[in-house]
């Protein structure tokens, strides 16, 4: 069996204006697929074939791990949005661990606005629990992913460039701005519930 991408969870432009649909069809019809088709042709034959994709991006290093992480982040990625659950603030325990772990919701948000507009060169920003349940920021390059840290992740962005270039040009810190908007805290919460 191949390592199959994943039904976008909403139409292509679906979440315009955030993402116009022609930045998504890029996105997740040529860059998302493309790591989903590289990956298969690396593991073809292998044993690696046979794993989870979460295990795969726990345990390889190399080209395997670049394809097969970057298969596993966008697809977590664009989970992370919804154009009709999206945006607003949230709720419940995920609210208090965040005031906990940041002070407020604000410096939260401040504080991975900053880590994602200021990631030097291609990568991703993620909001994880680390072993011990207190939540972190992590800026972290090219297909990196806390998976890798022992930490689970919560919320990403993506912010290579190939992600917002079509619509923001070189104005990252907007694309990063727009993004609150569309943040799906339903998912955000089912993943820090997961993480126990
Ligand atoms: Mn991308």
């Amino acid at each position: 069996m191949s390592f199959q991408q994943p039904e976008l969870p909403y139409a292509i432009g679906a979440l315009e204006p955030f993402i116009s649909e022609t930045q998504m069809s890029y996105h997740y019809g040529k860059h998302h697929a493309a790591y989903f088709k590289n990956l298969n042709a690396l593991v073809e034959g292998k044993q690696e074939k046979e794993l989870p994709l979460r295990q795969l991006v726990v345990e390889s290093e190399g080209a395997v791990f670049n394809n097969a992480a970057q298969a596993w982040n966008h697809s977590f990625f664009f989970n992370c949005m919804s154009p009709s659950k999206g945006g607003g603030r949230p709720t419940d325990d995920l609210a208090t661990i965040l005031r906990r772990d940041f002070g407020s919701f604000e410096a939260f948000r401040e504080t991975f606005s900053k880590a994602a507009a200021t990631l030097f060169g291609s990568g991703w920003a993620w909001l994880a629990a680390g072993p011990g349940g207190k939540l972190e920021i992590l800026a972290m390059s090219n297909a990196g992913n806390p998976l890798k840290e022992g930490k689970e992740p919560l919320l990403a962005i993506d912010v290579w460039e190939h992600a917002y270039y079509l619509d923001y040009k070189n104005e990252r810190p907007r694309f990063v701005e727009g993004f609150w908007d569309v943040v799906d805290w339903g998912f955000v919460a089912k993943n820090l519930q997961a993480a126990g």
